[in-house]
């Protein structure tokens, strides 16, 4: 399999990153705000595509793109773009083509994120991995045997709006109950405060409860309980190799680990826990650029 370097490009509904994964490194990164747009958007990756494989020295494989969204192989872009619905049916990887010669993919960014974890991070040389990631909402991916699962329609691993509690909180996707209300970095410091912790954010929190503030352990017991008990189904369902926990709300994993193993003691086989591994991610910001890489190269 090829190993030249690759355009990446980690498109989000505020930003636009784009950089040059050579290897494992990703170099040459440059961010700028997400414009509006279809045209205008695939306008801006194929010029700085272009500037970008320009002072390359070597060729360059291809532009491989993370986006918010269920990503669609037969469309080449996003069937479902609720963060950029000028995105929704655009066929964004065609265009990119058409404007730079090099061959294009569009991603989902939580399946990139995973990959680049599997591929290149913190489950790297496993097969079998399950990555929950931890940010405004709770999103993950699956690899199944070395291959990202990407579900029939494209929106598989949708792990965030799993149910833990029939009548619980309220979730932003209308529904009650999904870990998503428990566990996300957002939900965390709301949980928090809920729990008479004055704290702003969930890292506010977390240096509350590292302190030894009670009630900042307690949310963060809940959310770490919340979350395994999504892992325990995962892990029943998926007996994979490892699980891996992202986002910025990883940042809390010692606060949340304790929570997850609890849960995973109490539901999951016990065969399958025996070998599982729980762990962090590595690659931090770097994920889903390199993720996108991964995938573009057959990796995963
Ligand atoms: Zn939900």
């Amino acid at each position: 399999m090829s190993n030249k370097p690759v355009v990446t490009v980690d498109l989000g509904g505020t930003n636009l990153r784009i950089a040059l994964v050579v290897g494992d490194e990703v170099v040459n990164r440059h961010i700028f705000p997400t414009p509006r747009g279809a045209e205008a958007i695939v306008g801006l990756i194929a010029q700085e595509a272009l500037a970008i494989s320009s002072a390359s020295s070597s060729d360059i494989e291809g532009i491989a793109i993370a986006a918010p969204g269920a990503a669609s192989r037969k469309l080449g872009g996003l069937s479902k773009a609720p963060n950029l619905p000028e995105l929704n049916g655009y066929p964004m990887a065609a265009q990119v083509t058409k404007l730079t010669s090099l061959p294009c993919i569009v991603e989902n960014d939580a399946n990139a994120y995973a990959a680049g974890e599997v591929v290149y991070g913190a489950a790297k040389g496993m097969q079998t991995v399950v990555v929950i990631t931890l940010g405004t909402g709770v999103g993950g991916g699956i690899v199944l045997e070395g291959k990202l699962w990407r579900g029939v329609d494209g929106s598989a691993a949708e792990v965030g709006h799993i149910c833990i509690e029939e009548n619980g909180r309220l979730c932003g996707c209308g529904a009650k109950g999904c870990v998503e209300a428990y566990s996300s970095a957002t939900s965390m410091a709301k949980l928090a405060r809920e729990y008479g912790v004055e704290a702003s954010s969930a890292r506010e929190a977390y240096d509350l409860a590292k302190q030894g503030n009670e009630a900042a352990l307690k949310a963060f017991h809940r959310a770490g309980t919340a979350l395994g008990i999504v892992v325990a189904g995962l892990v029943n369902t998926l007996n994979p190799q490892a699980v891996v926990i992202g986002g910025g709300g990883s940042s809390s994993f010692d606060l949340l680990e304790p929570g997850i193993w609890q849960e995973l003691k109490i539901r999951a086989f016990p065969v399958a826990v025996e070998n599982l591994k729980l762990v962090k991610c590595t690659l931090k910001n770097y994920a889903g650029l390199l993720g996108a890489a991964a995938l573009l190269r057959g990796l995963a």
